[in-house]
This record gives structure tokens, C-alpha cells and sequence, in this order.
């Protein structure tokens, strides 16, 4: 089912288990004797079809099925409404055991949750090929960790005003030995599966340590350093740690913190102890700011030092009037509560004089510089000290 949760949440248990009841009343009299029909648990159900069933037919019982759920139940008055997505998979394509079936039918279910719900995804060859790529992916990540294939990759950030080089986000990259250098896409979500973000970032922090020595050797003040944390690693009872040791070899350390994280739940925020990073002194910025998740409330909670716009509405900016007001509206966020603006997705220098024209005080995308190894972002470091030597010069 696609709104569960919003039924129970909003209308109570009673009328979830009316749900449920229906559902599992729909589904007995779509399918045929020899069907079988289970519920998983939740608001997930399985139906287990007699061997040889056609795809057609399957396709016609979720009709069936979809018929059946689209009329509504009215609980105390109320009527209420839901969907559900179906994920399809057939023993055609050789699973090793039943178990095995069921993970490929989970994973056309999620494909039809991720494109929009409401909808049918059948399991094919090429989520077959996704599933057994993602599989050597994670057998192989482990492994790469320890060996010190992730790898930090730098990207400048700029002062709007002054166009002057204020900092980098340092970015992961996996140095694969056969695959070359793979982003965090083809990476992090497996990470995730395996809880192993917590070690990619700290892998990536620990490589980031020699960066402020090399710029030390060239004689120039060393650039803020942005880091991405996960919730994980924010529970890091180490983070504190390496953030400090960061801080007191020079490096001023921003950190992170993705907006879905901050406004998940406030008894998470408590557990991550911003206060302590915050003592030792990393700035707290919160990622992907307006990309739809916005809470004031779950923003204020965190008492963050920066706002870091969504690339996702900074980039389509030039002539979308609704973009550049959200980006506004942001702006005006930040200054009511007296914190930063960073832009990301900054992809020209069009975009970089209209947000700077909005206030925003920090920017960072392809119109300056794409992320770069951690030699490039010294030697980046060494032309723009240059620069502004010769500015000042004359
Ligand atoms: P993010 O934090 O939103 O990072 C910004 C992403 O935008 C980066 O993608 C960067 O390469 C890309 N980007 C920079 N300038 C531009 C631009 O002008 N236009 C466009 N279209 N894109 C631009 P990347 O490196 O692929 O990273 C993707 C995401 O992976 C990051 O999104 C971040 O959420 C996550 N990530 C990266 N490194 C780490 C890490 O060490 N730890 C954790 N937990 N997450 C990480
Ligand atoms: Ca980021
Ligand atoms: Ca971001």
C-alpha cells in the first residue's frame, strides 16, 4: 500500500485494520484457488501465482486488484482513499531459491515506489543486472575502504562578493582498480545498505588530514574544509575527535548535515551532540536546503551557521521566476535568523551574479571549478593566492 501510515496517522488503527481487511478481502476474491496469498507484514502482501501464469494475467489480476482497491472505505464518515504499487517478478529469470524470487519481486516493488507509486514495475534483466552489480559493489567495498581507495576530491567555493577562494567541499570518490573513479552514486546507496557510510566518511576525513600539510608547504592560509556527514557518522562518538584534530592542525571544518537528517526527529538531533561539535569548534550547515523537506522548526533545532541551497533549484534559476522566488525566499530565511548562505550548482557566471545580486554569500559549482584531486586543489590554492597577491600589488 502507498499511504498506509497516513491512514493510521491520521484516521487511527481501527481504520487501518478496515484497511487492511478490504485489501485482503480484494485480493482473495481477484485471485484464483490455486493462488496463494500471504501478508508480509505492514502494509505489504505477497501473492505466490500458480506456476505457468502468463505475464497478460498478471497484468490483468493487479487490474483486478486495482479495481477492487480503488473504491473507497468510509470509516466514521470519513472516506478514505489509497493506492498501491506492485512489484512483479517470475521465476523465469532463474532465482537460486524462493527467497531469492521474493528479493526480485522487493526490488520491482521499489522501482515502482521510487518512480511514483500507484504503479507496476516487473523485475527484468536489467534490474537483474543492477541487483548483481550492486551485490559486487558491496563485496567489494569492505575491502577498498581498508586498502584507501575512497578517496577525498575538492571543490572551490567563492566569496560572491570579492570572487575570492573562501573554502572546498571535500567529496568522496572510490578509486576503483578496475571500474577507475566512481561518484558517490554508484557507491553510496550500497554503503548505506551495509552501514558502511560511517567509515566511507570517516575514510574520506582521514585523507583530507595530509591536504592542510601540503598547503602549509606552499605558504598560503589553509581554505575551510566542508565536510558531508551521515546521521551515522553524526552518532560517531570519533567525530568529535577528528573534527578537533582537524581544527587544531589549522583547519577550519564545516560540517554537512542533510536536511532530511535534521528534521527527521528531534530525539535523533538530541543523541547527535551538535552542541560538542560545535565546542570544538566545526560550524554546522544544513545540506540541500529547499529541496523538500523544509522545516523551520527542525532547522531551528539544530541552530545552524549556514544554509547551503539546493542545487536542484539553484541551477534552473536563470528565467524560472518560481526557482529564483525560492531561492529568495531562502535567502530571507537565513537573514531573519541571522545565519550564511552557500549556493551550490552554481553553473555559470549568470547565475553567480544573480545570486550574489540575492544575497547569497557563498558560491560553489562548475562555473568556478569542478570537484578536483586534493594536488589540483593545492595547486588551485597556490594560482589564487597569486591572484590576489597581484590585486593587491596593484
Ligand atoms: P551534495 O552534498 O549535494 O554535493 C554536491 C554535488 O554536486 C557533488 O556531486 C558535486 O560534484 C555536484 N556539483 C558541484 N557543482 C555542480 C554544478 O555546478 N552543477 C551540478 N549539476 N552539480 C554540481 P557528487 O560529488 O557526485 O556527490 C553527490 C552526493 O554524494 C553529495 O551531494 C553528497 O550528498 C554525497 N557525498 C559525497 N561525498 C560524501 C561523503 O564523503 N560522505 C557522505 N556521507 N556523503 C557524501
Ligand atoms: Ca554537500
Ligand atoms: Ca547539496
Amino acid at each position: 500500500l502507498d499511504n498506509f501510515k497516513q491512514v493510521n496517522d491520521s484516521l487511527g488503527h481501527e481504520a487501518g485494520d478496515l484497511v487492511l481487511q478490504k485489501v485482503a478481502s480484494a485480493l482473495q476474491e481477484s485471485c484464483r484457488e490455486d493462488d496463494f496469498v500471504a501478508r508480509l507484514g505492514g502494509d505489504e502482501f505477497l501473492i505466490l501465482l500458480e506456476r505457468g501464469t502468463k505475464v497478460s494475467e498478471v497484468d490483468r489480476l493487479i487490474n483486478r486488484i486495482v479495481g477492487e482497491l480503488s473504491v473507497p472505505v468510509t470509516y466514521n464518515g470519513q472516506v478514505c482513499r489509497f493506492t498501491a504499487s506492485f512489484g512483479v517478478a517470475s521465476s523465469r529469470l532463474q532465482p537460486e531459491n524462493m527467497l531469492e524470487l521474493l528479493s526480485f519481486a522487493d526490488v520491482a516493488l521499489y522501482e515502482a515506489k521510487r518512480k511514483g507509486r500507484g504503479r507496476t514495475e516487473h523485475f527484468t534483466e536489467e534490474l537483474l543486472g543492477r541487483v548483481k552489480q550492486d551485490r559486487l559493489t558491496a563485496s567489494q567495498l569492505a575491502p577498498a575502504i581498508e586498502r584507501g581507495e575512497l578517496i577525498p576530491f575538492l571543490q572551490p567555493q567563492i566569496d560572491a562578493e570579492t570572487r575570492r577562494l573562501v573554502g572546498f567541499e571535500v567529496l568522496a570518490r572510490w578509486q576503483h582498480p578496475r571500474r577507475g573513479l566512481l561518484l558517490p552514486n554508484a557507491f553510496l546507496d550500497v554503503a548505506e545498505k551495509l552501514r558502511l557510510v560511517p567509515d566511507v566518511d570517516r575514510a574520506i576525513f582521514e585523507a583530507a588530514m595530509g591536504f592542510a600539510d601540503m598547503v602549509r608547504q606552499i605558504g598560503a592560509p589553509i581554505p575551510r574544509l566542508s565536510f558531508n556527514v551521515s546521521a551515522g557518522r553524526l552518532r560517531d562518538p570519533e567525530l568529535a575527535g577528528c573534527v578537533s584534530q582537524l581544527i587544531e592542525r589549522g583547519v577550519p571544518v564545516t560540517l554537512e548535515v542533510l536536511e532530511s537528517i535534521a528534521v527527521e526527529d528531534e530525539a535523533l538531533l538530541r543523541e547527535f551532540e551538535i552542541d560538542v561539535l560545535r565546542e570544538v569548534g566545526a560550524r554546522i550547515e544544513i545540506d540541500d536546503f529547499g529541496s523538500g523537506h523544509a522545516s523551520i522548526v527542525g532547522v531551528m533545532a539544530l541552530k545552524p551557521d549556514g544554509l547551503k541551497i539546493d542545487r536542484r533549484i539553484v541551477t534552473p534559476m536563470l528565467g524560472d521566476a518560481q526557482s529564483e522566488r525560492l531561492v529568495k525566499a531562502v535567502v530571507d530565511i537565513a537573514k531573519s535568523l541571522g545565519i550564511a548562505t552557500v549556493a551550490e550548482g552554481v553553473e555559470s557566471l549568470q547565475h553567480a551574479k544573480l545570486l550574489a545580486e540575492l544575497g547569497v554569500e557563498t558560491l560553489q559549482g562548475y562555473a568556478f571549478a569542478r570537484p578536483m584531486p586534493i594536488e589540483e586543489a593545492v595547486e588551485f590554492i597556490a594560482r589564487s593566492a597569486e591572484f590576489s597577491q597581484r590585486h593587491r600589488s596593484t
